[in-house]
């Protein structure tokens, strides 16, 4: 009788370990989005971020995208170009980077519905006589590598450098080592309002209006489908249109 009750009592105390190292399977998932925290005002690194020290308004998606799924939204950081393959090779569940949908991205991902819609446009100094991206000919851009903005102009013919951060690009311009810098609209209007002595130059004729929506690996279709229905509550009940204001506006 003592035997058997103490054999219980090992039973009982494994079980207990289990449950309580499994968290009984109630523990919130955590949903791994992966960014690159150089493109304000979507992704950028703030003392007091919205997840961690991570700030923007994709930052402020994810988080809302978790809590429609219940899951602990987390943030990976790394650089733009391996934001693809980590999600192939499964190490992110999906990725919120102000990623442009092309083509050519849409061969290894899936993309959600899309939740703004942005176009490249060129930064130059205030008293540049770059009035459009035809007079990019013959100058030197600063590109980012691997953004739209790289293949857009190299697609024109034009000379162009690139670069691993906007940051660094927009620091080869206000230095005079370049003529101009082409990048996403949102992102240029930051940078214009941080660095003095900067305007933008739009052209719509040369650049396309592209879309951002959010990258998930081909065959993940039920979180696809989750997350679709969350960036469709939060396009119509404004949710997006706010985020958008706020930190667009924000200093
Ligand atoms: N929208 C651009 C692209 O997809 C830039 C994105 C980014 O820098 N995060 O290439």
């Amino acid at each position: 009788m003592k035997k058997v009750s103490k054999s219980l009592l090992i039973m009982a105390l494994c079980a207990f370990m289990i449950v309580s190292f499994t968290g009984c399977g109630k523990k919130s998932e955590s949903l791994k989005f992966g960014t690159n925290a150089e493109f304000p005002p979507f992704e950028f690194i703030a003392a007091n971020g919205v997840i961690g020290e991570y700030d923007g308004i994709d930052i402020a998606i994810a988080k809302k995208i978790g809590e429609d799924l219940g899951r602990t939204a987390e943030i990976e950081n790394m650089e733009f170009d391996s934001l693809l393959i980590a999600l192939q090779n499964g190490q992110l569940d999906a990725v919120i980077a102000g990623m442009t949908v092309t083509d050519e991205r849409k061969e290894s991902v899936n993309f959600s519905v899309s939740y703004y819609n942005a176009t490249q446009v060129i930064i130059v100094k205030e008293d540049s006589d770059i009035k459009s991206a035809a007079d990019l000919d013959g100058k030197l851009t600063a590109v980012v590598q691997g953004y739209t903005g790289e293949t857009c102009v190299n697609d024109l013919g034009y000379n162009y450098e690139s670069f691993k951060k906007g940051t660094e690009c927009v620091m080869e311009l206000v230095n005079g080592k370049c003529d101009a810098v082409v990048i996403d609209s949102a992102t240029a209007q930051k940078y214009v309002s941080d660095n003095k002595g900067l305007k933008i130059v739009e052209d719509s004729s040369a650049f396309e209006g592209e879309e951002y929506a959010i990258a998930v690996a081909k065959g993940n279709d039920e979180l696809l489908e989750q997350i679709n229905k969350s960036i469709e509550k939060m396009l119509s009940d404004g949710t997006i249109a706010t985020l958008s204001d706020k930190y667009c506006s924000a200093e």
